[in-house]
């Protein structure tokens, strides 16, 4: 095996292996290349020696990896090692530290997978692995950058082809959002703007808006670049060659559109033409800014005030925290005050928690990762979203006219009964989807210790 695998992560089919195997056989399913993806060629016969040395550990990590439900694989330099680490629902985990001979190989082997140049290691490089791991597709995007202090780090983002979460329904988007999100659109005006921090999920949060749009009634046109991501109900939409975005905006009025889908706004003089038509067109797209606060600010620097006020209708933004185990998770009563305290409706009669540990001078009691064999007492499995939507409030307006300020703003949103993460924490809280400890741990990350303990169990408002 590749590394150490805690404890925790032992799986009901590893507990053969406990004993010495019979052969060279692997311990866990392995892992199908199936070729780099982009069109890429990976020339494995022109690297014989490196696919010697390289090939087995890449593929025993990339099984681990999957096997354990990460999201991301980080290969990383550090002080003649080089350092493996998996990101499972958001949280890191160490995985391995390899002496630099190895390490070199499972490199620059995943770059060649990868339909990379393996010797190139000046440059940043981007490709993918195509692969297939028990039955289900997976996209392996492997981004490659060279380090100040020598060496390379590679991050392999795993895609699962299988779960295509692009419906409102299938992150859990709020039936408020999407009929606000409608109401919007239906307008044919007007600008809505998914933002979020890196890795949050916004591009595909900004396909689950489009299709909160309703098809039947309102023509959606596509002009963002989004490979590998299908749209429904959505038509392409090419510009004419040698047409600006003015003349394609003027010539998907003449066909009727309502709504355009464009790539995430990056460019002020894009920004500008976008919302001198949005009294004319709806649009949806992503925009770099880790908060909807943020995104106004950044608008304003780009188009002034008077354009944003005019113009937006919206901004949202998802956090992923973790989801409850459903096989362990513990039923509790919450006492009036901690219900009064959290700003919940007295008759809430059930939240839910992490399983109690054992006891640890109890030698009978079960450790806690016999307690749950399904997430091995961790106790979570997989991730839930919360959302957050600034909405342009005649309230927002005049706060946005007076300056944005941002503690303003923030106020303004919760004047007006806004959707915030921190609201939208206690629904998901609630729904017995999370406990108020991981929402604590989100929106506080390394902090909860230092927190006196009088304090609420309330999550942090920013
Ligand atoms: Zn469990």
């Amino acid at each position: 095996m590749l590394g150490r695998r805690k404890p925790a992560d032992k799986k009901p089919a590893d507990k053969k292996s406990s004993s010495p195997p019979a052969s060279d056989e692997p311990e866990i399913e392995q892992v199908l290349f199936q070729g780099p993806l982009f069109g890429r060629e990976a020339n494995l016969k022109a690297h014989a020696k490196l696919v010697q040395s390289g090939l087995l550990p890449v593929k025993m990590m990339i099984s681990d990896a999957l096997s354990r439900r990460a999201h991301t694989i980080l290969l990383e330099p550090r002080e003649n090692r080089l350092t493996i680490r998996f990101i499972i629902d958001g949280t890191p985990y160490p995985v391995a530290a390899l002496p630099a001979p190895k390490g070199a190989a499972m490199l620059q082997m995943t770059k060649l997978l990868a339909g990379l140049d393996p010797l190139k290691r000046r440059d940043n490089q981007e490709g993918g692995i195509k692969a297939e791991y028990n039955g289900v597709p997976y996209h392996l995007m492997v981004d490659c950058v060279p380090q100040k202090t020598g060496g390379e780090r590679i991050r392999i983002k795993v895609e699962n082809r299988k779960v295509i979460r692009s419906r409102p329904a299938d992150v859990g988007l709020p039936t408020s959002v999407r009929n606000r999100v409608r109401e919007y659109t239906s307008e044919r005006s007007g600008v809505i703007l998914i933002c979020g921090p890196p890795e949050s999920g916004s591009t595909t949060l900004s396909v689950v808006t489009l299709h909160s749009v309703d098809p039947y009634l309102y023509s959606v046109f596509n002009m963002a670049h989004l490979p590998g991501v299908e749209l429904t109900n959505v038509s392409d939409f090419e510009p004419e060659p040698g047409h600006d975005l003015e003349l394609s905006f003027d010539r998907l009025q003449r066909r009727e559109a309502d709504v355009i889908f464009l790539d995430r706004l990056e460019d002020p003089h894009v920004v500008q033409t976008v919302f001198d038509y949005s009294d004319k067109l709806a649009f949806v797209a992503e925009i770099r800014a880790s908060t909807p606060i943020e995104a106004v600010q950044q608008l304003i620097d780009w188009i002034g005030p008077d354009a944003v006020i005019r113009g937006l209708r919206a901004v949202l933004t998802q956090k992923l925290v973790r989801r409850l185990c459903d096989d362990c998770k513990q039923a509790f009563r919450p006492s009036p005050p901690l219900l009064k305290r959290l700003g919940l409706p007295p008759e809430t009669s059930v939240l839910y928690r992490a399983p109690t540990p054992p006891p640890p001078d109890d030698p009978q009691a079960q450790s806690i990762e016999e307690l749950c064999e399904k997430c091995d007492g961790s106790p979570y499995y997989g991730r839930v979203a919360l959302f957050e939507m600034l909405e342009m409030s005649e309230g927002m307006k005049e706060v946005i006219a007076e300056g944005a300020d941002p503690a303003a703003m923030r106020k303004q949103m919760v004047a007006d009964n806004m959707l915030t993460l921190q609201k939208d924490a206690l629904r998901v809280v609630v729904e017995g989807s999370t406990s108020l400890e991981e929402v604590q741990r989100a929106f506080n990350p390394g902090g909860a210790r230092k927190r006196p303990a009088k304090q609420r169990p309330r999550p942090k408002s920013e």
